[in-house]
């Protein structure tokens, strides 16, 4: 296949023929016969397993249209492009983060990319099973430290950074998803929204109505849409992330733009938090409290990497424009480069807590669900869970500003986690 031919998508039946002569393809497994199949769980793309004789490879393909609603809700090809420029700057600033790219053809919006092979699978689904997984923490820490650090003017020189801020602001479709979806639906009764009901028809009625959260969610979307300060993954949550118990890879980062720092950081907590106030609804087979202990434990670490992390960067490799050297250090005012470091990442955790809330309230009132709670077949203990992370999410959004540190959003998910009525 070449770039220039229209774009068609890809079947099982036609890929071995259409991508046969591939060469990276062909150098990472072999000539075919190849064994092709649609793994199928995603939203918006065809991915496609593809295994030859000597190796296997994913091949992802961007399709006009939201694969899940159909042709009904158009959504550009380029998305494909967006996400194999981040990807290529994502393994370029946290080498080994995410899955080798082996071609990229933009005609054909498709990406082949290495197959991360079982045991890896989705954290969401890990975390469902209850599985307690040693690095995550670290490594989702250090990744989101080094891309968030190093795609900004605290790092890149100016033109750099404002070529990429160019290159990415034309991913519109896909911020226009997460500027409604995220930001705005959950608190009015958009035509997707739906939540567990009637169950939850009068606390979703209570929080249409908080003048406070509105107001703040908006506030948030004008950071999330003004803020443009480093390239985001803008889709970190827990199933874009394929685990084992030692490795960690982030996926799909086809949401790439330019936006805050704490965007990121604010999902992918958020994630964690929600798999928490979930863990009720999967006791069948025993108790979770193991697991509820691990979670906070891994918001709480993965926060302390990111901090340390970005402090290390900060001190080490800060050649961009922001806060630059020769204001600091080169005056030998070490302590005021310490304090617009503490400055800059208050100002991440403030911002983080007010995205994580909302993040939170999208799943559970919004379009796009999760699994953590969705797979809880009883309807009343899923809106019970469902109700405590809501209220959570409520209380850190509104709260943001007053909340000192993660001991004390870990205290408050405990006590709410532990109401027995809500
Ligand atoms: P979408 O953008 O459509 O949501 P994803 O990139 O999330 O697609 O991929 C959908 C699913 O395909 C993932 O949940 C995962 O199961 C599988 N997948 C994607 N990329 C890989 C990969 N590199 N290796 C193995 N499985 C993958
Ligand atoms: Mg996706």
């Amino acid at each position: 296949m070449t770039g220039k031919l229209p774009f068609e998508a890809l079947s099982v039946e036609t890929l071995a023929t259409r991508l046969g002569a591939n060469e990276a393809l062909c150098a990472r497994i072999g000539k075919g016969p190849w064994k092709v199949r649609e793994v199928g769980d995603g939203n918006l793309n065809l991915v496609f397993i593809v295994e030859g004789a000597s190796g296997a490879a994913v091949v992802k393909q961007a399709l006009p249209y939201v694969r899940l609603v159909g042709d009904s809700w158009p959504l550009p090809l380029k998305r494909s492009f967006f996400e194999y420029h981040a990807l290529i700057r994502q393994e370029a600033r946290a080498p080994g983060s995410v899955p080798a790219i082996y071609h990229f053809d933009e005609a054909q919006a498709l990406i082949i990319m290495e197959y991360l092979a079982p045991p890896h699978i989705i954290l969401r689904r890990a975390l469902i099973d209850g599985r307690h997984l040693p690095n995550i923490a670290r490594d989702i820490g250090l990744f989101m430290a080094r891309t968030l650090f190093r795609g900004s003017d605290l790092s890149m020189p100016t033109k750099d950074r404002k070529a990429d801020l160019a290159l990415f602001a034309d991913n519109v479709e896909l911020c226009g998803i997460t500027e409604d979806l995220v930001f705005s639906d959950p608190y009015f009764d958009a035509k997707l929204n739906r939540h567990t009901s009637p169950q939850l028809d009068g606390l979703v009625a209570e929080l249409r109505a908080d003048r406070d959260l509105k107001v703040e969610a908006q506030r948030l979307k004008h950071i999330f849409a003004a803020n443009a300060e480093t390239l985001l993954h803008g889709d970190l949550h827990s199933g874009s992330i394929m685990v084992t118990d030692t490795e960690t890879r982030m996926i799909d980062p086809e949401f790439a733009f330019y936006g805050p720092m704490a965007f990121d950081v604010g999902m992918l907590l958020a994630n964690f938090w929600m798999s928490y106030f979930s863990q009720r609804g999967h006791e069948q087979n025993g108790k979770r409290d193991a697991m509820r202990a691990y979670l906070l434990g891994v918001t709480a670490e993965t926060w302390a990497v990111f901090r340390a992390e970005f402090s290390v960067l900060w001190r080490t490799e800060r050649t961009g424009m922001l806060y630059q050297k020769s204001l600091f250090e080169d005056q030998g005012d070490i302590l005021a480069s310490e304090q617009a470091l503490d400055h800059v990442l208050h100002q991440i955790w403030t911002d983080l807590l007010g995205f994580a809330g909302i993040e939170v309230h999208r799943r559970i009132l919004g379009l796009a669900h999760n699994a953590d709670f969705e797979t809880i077949a009883d309807e009343d203990l899923r809106a019970s869970c469902e109700a405590k992370a809501l209220k959570f999410g409520r209380h850190i959004a509104v709260n943001r500003r007053q909340i000192l540190g993660m001991d004390e959003v870990n205290t408050l998910a405990t006590l709410i986690e532990r109401e027995r009525r809500i």
